[in-house]
């Protein structure tokens, strides 16, 4: 498949009508890493580095993190890696850890929760990619932050963690930002001071989506029974996307359907300017972001919207259908 695109692999994503929408992979294993050549990703916008962990069958040791950590970044050379801190509970959950027992592990103990409830493993994430930097730019991003203490309180963490670098004389990345995952709805209604002091925010659209609608992505009762083109949900990253142009932060979409074409589109005529999807959706995406008008197609779904339409979705196609 990635063949098939080969020949805009190494051409910018622009839209129609001039817009530049920045396309990035996910990725998590070692597996991934040839893929930031053959994809045409600018970037990786999303490093799960909780799979690291799940392919074990024993807690990593720091300097193994390390090593594992360099390797991602001397692969993807100048290109920028957001690596997401542990994001594990729920639906993954590490066969070394004593398991939990709880009546609703989605809405449990997990991620950045256990991170700050008990930081051990987090502090020795947050050194190795330090060190695995040595110098270079990193982005560390926190997973499953729900309010503004949260993000506070894990940052801390970065600081002590640089603190502690600094004083054993080791090399500090030139430069260091430090984002958070918008994935419950309540960091959409977060204090202006959110927006203004992380250095990035990405919605993770799978987890986001679940909550919005209280509808559990693992099962297959009702995982696709509300549309992510539902016009309440777009709304809702209408908002979003709104409060960090207004704070100037920068945005992107990590979850899942940032790697369908019709949901990128829309999601680009929304307001995104960045999306992180797996390595074999950008050629597709890229291939019909460049020739569709973000800017019409915005006009579609405000319209549509303001009818009273569910979803978009059938006007969408229709304006996508009348143009080929
Ligand atoms: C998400 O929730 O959209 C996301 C990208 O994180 P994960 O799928 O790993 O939960
Ligand atoms: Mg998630």
């Amino acid at each position: 498949a990635q063949e098939r695109y080969a020949s805009i692999r190494d051409t910018d994503c622009i839209s129609a009508c001039g817009t530049r929408i920045g396309l990035h992979m996910n990725a998590g294993l070692m597996a991934d890493l040839p893929s930031l050549h053959g994809s045409g990703a600018e970037g990786v916008g999303l490093f799960r580095t909780e799979l690291q962990f799940l392919i074990r069958n024993k807690m990593p040791r720091r300097t193994e993190l390390v090593q594992l950590y360099s390797r991602v970044l001397d692969a993807a050379e100048d290109r920028r890696v957001v690596f997401r801190t542990l994001d594990i509970g729920s639906d993954k959950v590490l066969p070394y850890m004593k398991p939990i027992d709880e009546p609703n592990p989605a809405l449990g103990w997990r991620a950045i929760r256990v991170g700050l409830d008990k930081p051990g493993v987090l502090r020795m994430q947050l050194q190795a990619l330090l060190r695995a930097a040595n110098g270079r730019p990193l982005a560390v991003m926190f997973p499953f932050i729900a309010q503004y203490e949260e993000f506070l309180a894990a940052r801390e963490e970065v600081s002590k963690a640089v603190a502690r670098e600094e004083r054993l004389g080791h090399t500090l990345p030139e430069k260091l930002e430090i984002g958070a995952m918008l994935e419950t709805p309540s960091l959409g209604f977060a204090s202006q001071k959110l927006f203004d002091e992380v250095d990035f925010l990405s919605v993770g659209g799978n987890d986001l989506k679940q909550f919005f609608f209280a509808a559990d992505r693992e099962n297959e009762l009702v995982r696709r029974r509300y549309d992510t083109l539902n016009a309440s949900f777009l709304s809702f990253l209408e908002r979003i996307v709104e409060r960090c142009e207004t704070s100037g932060t920068p945005l992107s979409f990590c979850g899942e359907d940032a790697g369908r074409p019709i949901e990128a589109l829309v999601l680009a005529a929304m307001g995104f300017r960045m999306l992180s999807m797996r390595p074999a959706s950008i050629g597709p995406v890229k291939s019909l972001m460049m020739r569709t008008r973000l800017d019409d197609l915005r006009g579609v779904i405000d319209r549509a919207i303001a009818d009273g339409e569910q979803t978009v979705r059938p006007a969408v196609m229709d304006y996508l259908r009348e143009l080929t």
